[in-house]
């Protein structure tokens, strides 16, 4: 007889990862949102250095990370929620917050992980449509706050569409949102938005116990297979709740050691920022020479509507794929028809317009 799981289980939607795991070198791996770079060096030592230690437990209250980004963005050490990437402070936080009869608002397509945060717990999820341009609704979302509401997630700039709404705006919807009711604005690629610095949201937290500003390492420093996010609460309960619902060890000694050591390194970040600059020009302009508009990307990606619609997504997407460059299919992602592609390297970036060129059939 068949092992008998819990109704969780089926309810829990699949997350829909990308290929690539063991494709060949060679294949531009721009499916998964993840840097081009490899960890520096002095990440990489700090890494190998917290390895040699492996005998011995992370440190669970990872207070010397806590304290470094404490330092770096003048949030209180007890204020930073830590993870096994933000994903899991993600999942952490829909087991703290919600249950039967509770509701979570967030926008759709948005990031993938979120639905599954009302699935695990027997909650309502509610979802609200983009704006057509590809950017939160934030009205809309604001009159879909209920009694029953307990989270609120607001992805800037968002995954898939890489569209940021400008702070001001941001700020006034969470000053709108009930005081009980968490807000987490996800910020996993906020170092690559133009439109504000990431140190400009911070602010927001000094005004807003319920407000969660969710980063991670694993963008713009390239440190996403070593699994380390964070939080920064405008509350410690926020920290508090999440510890309590998950295991004491979520963030593994290495992550802790190559994440301190990649705070030290601001001039490589801004760098990459710099670099995903031209990449975004160059992407975006080549785009346009083969008739198609993206989304005004704030993000280290792009989105766009192929001109041959929800029929011609397998076929381009397959295509690509002969051609040593892998994509994310808009059907997995929620809009089906459209295209999410990475920046990669500059040879990378030519090889996918090359590709797409031909695929479309424009000279
Ligand atoms: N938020 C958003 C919007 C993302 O796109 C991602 C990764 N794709 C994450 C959170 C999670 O990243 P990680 O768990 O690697 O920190």
């Amino acid at each position: 007889m068949a092992i008998e799981f819990s109704a969780r289980v089926a309810r829990l939607p699949d997350y829909p990862v990308a290929g690539g795991y063991s494709l060949p070198e060679h294949v531009a791996l721009l499916a998964s949102n993840e840097s081009p770079d490899p960890p520096l060096p002095e990440v990489v030592e700090a890494i190998t250095r917290a390895l040699a230690r492996a005998n011995r437990y992370p440190d669970p209250s990872a207070w010397d990370l806590r304290r470094a980004l404490s330092d770096r963005y003048e949030v209180p050490a007890n204020h930073i929620a830590i993870g096994n990437g933000s994903c899991d402070i993600l999942l952490a936080a829909g087991e703290a917050l919600l249950e039967p009869g509770a509701e979570v608002v967030y926008a759709w397509p948005s990031f993938s992980v979120y639905p599954h945060l009302a699935a695990a717990a027997g909650a309502r999820a509610i979802e609200v449509p983009l704006r057509d341009d590809h950017y939160h609704d934030l009205d809309a979302m604001g009159r879909e706050i209920t009694a029953a509401t307990r989270l609120v997630l607001v992805c800037n700039p968002n995954n898939p569409t890489s569209t940021a709404l400008p702070l001001d705006e941001i700020a006034d919807f969470v000053a709108s949102v009930p005081k009980h009711v968490a807000v987490i604005v996800d910020e996993a690629y906020c170092e690559f938005n133009t439109l504000q610095d990431p140190d400009e949201s911070l602010d927001l937290l000094r005004r807003h116990a319920n407000l969660v500003l969710l980063r991670t390492f694993s963008k713009i420093h390239g440190l996403c297979g070593l699994r380390v996010g964070y939080g920064l609460c405008g509350a410690e309960a926020f920290v508090s709740a999440t510890d309590q619902v998950r295991q004491p060890f979520y963030c593994n000694s290495a992550a802790q050691a190559g994440a301190i050591e990649a705070l030290k390194h601001s001039d490589a970040v801004a760098q990459k920022v710099e670099r995903n600059i031209v990449a975004r020009v160059t992407v975006e302009s080549g785009l346009q020479d083969l008739g198609i508009e993206p989304a005004e990307s704030q993000a280290n990606f792009c989105w766009f509507d192929l001109p041959g619609g929800a029929e011609s997504e397998d076929d381009i997407v397959a295509g690509l794929q002969e051609r040593a460059v892998l994509v994310r299919a808009g059907k997995a992602l929620g809009r089906p028809g459209a295209l999410r592609v990475t920046y990669g390297t500059p040879q990378e970036n030519d090889r996918f317009l090359a590709a797409l060129g031909e695929l479309l059939d424009t000279p």
